[in-house]
């Protein structure tokens, strides 16, 4: 799959995600490291968040969209509650079951 060269979530240009996406540590990464079923490469975007100023602004994005796969915020979509079918096997975060 093809994704933008310059930020991985193309699709964000047409949601009201704010400017945060212009400062993301992920501007010009490879986007397939951000939705692989490998736990290396998961592990590799997650190292980017880690160094993100916009961390928590993704992070409440992907809460609010939801965004059900990918790395987003620095956690994995199962990190975030959701299972690899992409269905929510919990509440929203934080949440009792
Ligand atoms: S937190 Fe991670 S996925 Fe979100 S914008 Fe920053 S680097 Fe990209």
């Amino acid at each position: 799959m093809t994704r933008s060269p310059v930020f991985p979530y193309p699709f964000l240009s047409s949601l009201s995600a704010g400017n945060w996406r212009h400062l993301a540590a992920c501007a010009g990464a490879d986007g397939e490291i951000f939705f692989s079923d490998d736990q290396a490469a998961s592990s590799g975007a997650q190292r980017l968040c880690d160094a993100c100023p916009v961390v928590r602004e993704c992070g409440a994005y992907a809460e609010e969209a939801p965004e059900r796969f990918g790395v987003w915020g620095g956690m994995t979509a199962r990190q975030r509650g959701w299972n690899p079918a992409g269905v929510r096997n919990r509440g929203r975060r934080g949440e009792a079951a």
